[in-house]
């Protein structure tokens, strides 16, 4: 091994290092943002790790593809508000997923026909996984970005024709092995990827876009490994390695504190409209009771503990300071303020503890769900800030509820109930919810976050 290449292997062992610091930090709150700076560092490294390799005969060209990914990342970064962040990582991944299949097809066109039949196994596996992923993140960015309908889309006979789809792809991935000069079924098993990858997304709700996109992303880490292996290069095989597992794991949690399996998420149409719901819904027999600001401000100001569960609703509203600031508020007249974390409000992982720390709220104060929960009975108020599945008692009462199962946190359980949310509609499960009907809950319609600066000033005249 030339010193060169020694250089380049010991720069790519410290970026995968960093690599994995940087997901283990990640795991922490308090660590996140040391976890982000070291997988940058990682990825800088990375680049500059290549940057010696001596098949590179052009810098020029690197430097305007640098630019180019500056000049579309850092805006991506800096400016897209955290609401849309599913649907940026959505992007990212379909750019990610497309770098790994231009190289594939590069690679391929170099050496196609001669190409042994363990590399030809790696190329094959990263165009199609790749090819997938690409029009498959982009169909989820869509949805998300809703000018592609969030609605399921199907007909009949669909997961029989996917299925099919991704057998022939798959009988073709065999057939290159044996058989890398055949040009015809490599371009022709990419196209069919690239189809798949739409006909897959069509039929999953825009909802469940989140879980979809983690899957999308372990995809397209395991296509990048796959490149690792077709251009032997260690650092793309070690975080696109890491990249496929943390990705699926990922997937996973996010399925398991939904309650739901792979399969249901991957086929079950979730996040059509609720014929209940369309009908009128079960609540229109039921009354609710409404609370004025003033009113609601006396009781938490007068209450001995006070839970805060924020939802996917204070993120729309971006209401996160004022929550804060209520809480001191509160604070300072001697209530004890815990804010309930469920693992899948918002609409991403993470989603409200993300939200919070950007607001400076202290990490002690918040309590997982499992943590909190067997607090309810003693808090006087739960104050629920524009979240609703995460929160409905159907969970626990109603096998035929479509959230039945899903852990949730016990809110009903506390003294007196106040929620936020500018009408009875439903939240992304799309059912009703009877929290919002029961004796101890007092609902105050509004934005969440008007209705929180309304909160503060009452009271602070008090
Ligand atoms: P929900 O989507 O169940 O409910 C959000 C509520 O917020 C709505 O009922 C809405 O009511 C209210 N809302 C919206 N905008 C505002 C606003 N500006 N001010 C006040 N209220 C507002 O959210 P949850 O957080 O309770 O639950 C998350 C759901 O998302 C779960 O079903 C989960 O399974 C799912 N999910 C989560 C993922 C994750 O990783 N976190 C991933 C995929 C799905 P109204 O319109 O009346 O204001």
């Amino acid at each position: 091994m030339s010193v060169r290449d020694l250089v380049i292997q010991a720069i790519y062992l410290a970026a995968s290092v960093l690599f994995i610091l940087g997901l283990k930090s990640l795991s922490h709150p308090d660590k996140a943002r040391l976890g982000m700076q070291q997988a940058a560092l990682g990825m800088v490294l990375a680049i500059v790790g290549t940057l010696f390799h001596h098949e590179i005969l052009r810098f020029d060209l690197i430097a305007v593809a640098l630019i180019l990914g500056t000049v579309i990342g850092y805006p991506l970064g800096m400016f897209v508000p955290m609401t849309a962040m599913p649907q940026r990582i959505a992007i990212s991944h379909m750019f990610g997923a497309l770098a790994a299949t231009l190289v594939g097809v590069a690679e391929y066109r170099i050496y196609g026909a001669g190409m042994p039949r363990g590399t030809m196994a790696a190329l094959g596996f990263e165009v199609l996984f790749g090819a997938l992923t690409v029009t498959g993140s982009f169909m989820a960015f869509g949805k998300l970005q809703e000018f592609i309908t969030g609605t399921p889309v199907t007909y009949r006979g669909q997961n029989a024709v996917n299925i099919t789809l991704f057998g022939v792809a798959i009988a073709m991935f065999v057939y290159l092995i044996f058989r890398p000069g055949t040009p015809m079924v490599f371009y022709g098993m990419i196209g069919l990827a690239l189809l798949l990858g739409v006909f897959m997304v069509l039929p999953i709700g825009g909802a469940d876009m989140p879980v979809v996109v983690s899957l999308l992303n372990s995809y397209a880490g395991l296509a990048s490994s796959a490149t690792g292996f077709v251009i032997q290069n260690n650092v793309l095989i070690i975080c696109g390695a890491l990249d496929g597992a943390s990705g699926f794991l990922l997937s996973v949690l996010m399925s398991k504190a939904m309650n739901r399996s792979f399969g249901n998420v991957i086929f079950g149409a979730f996040g059509a409209p609720a014929p209940a719901l369309a009908a009128g819904g079960a609540g229109k027999d039921l009354t609710v009771s409404s609370v004025s600001a003033e009113d609601a401000a006396m009781r938490m100001a007068y209450a001995g503990a006070v839970i805060v569960v924020p939802g996917y609703g204070m993120a729309v509203a971006q209401a996160q300071h004022v929550v804060r600031e209520l809480a001191e508020l509160l604070e300072k007249r001697g209530v004890t303020v815990k804010y309930a974390i469920h693992p899948v409000a918002g609409r991403m992982p993470g989603h409200m503890n993300v939200l919070l720390a950007e607001a400076n709220v202290p990490y002690d104060r918040l309590y997982d769900m499992e943590d909190i929960n067997s607090e309810f009975p003693q808090a006087d108020v739960a104050l629920v800030i524009g979240a609703n599945d995460v929160v409905n008692p159907a969970a626990r009462s109603d096998p035929s509820s479509p959230i039945y199962g899903m852990p949730i946190l016990d809110v009903d359980r506390a003294k007196g109930v106040i929620v936020l949310k500018r009408s009875m509609n439903p939240g992304f499960a799309g059912i009703e919810n009877h929290l919002f009907y029961a004796p101890n809950t007092s609902m105050l319609f509004g934005d969440a976050k008007s209705s929180l600066t309304r909160l503060v000033s009452e009271v602070k005249a008090l």
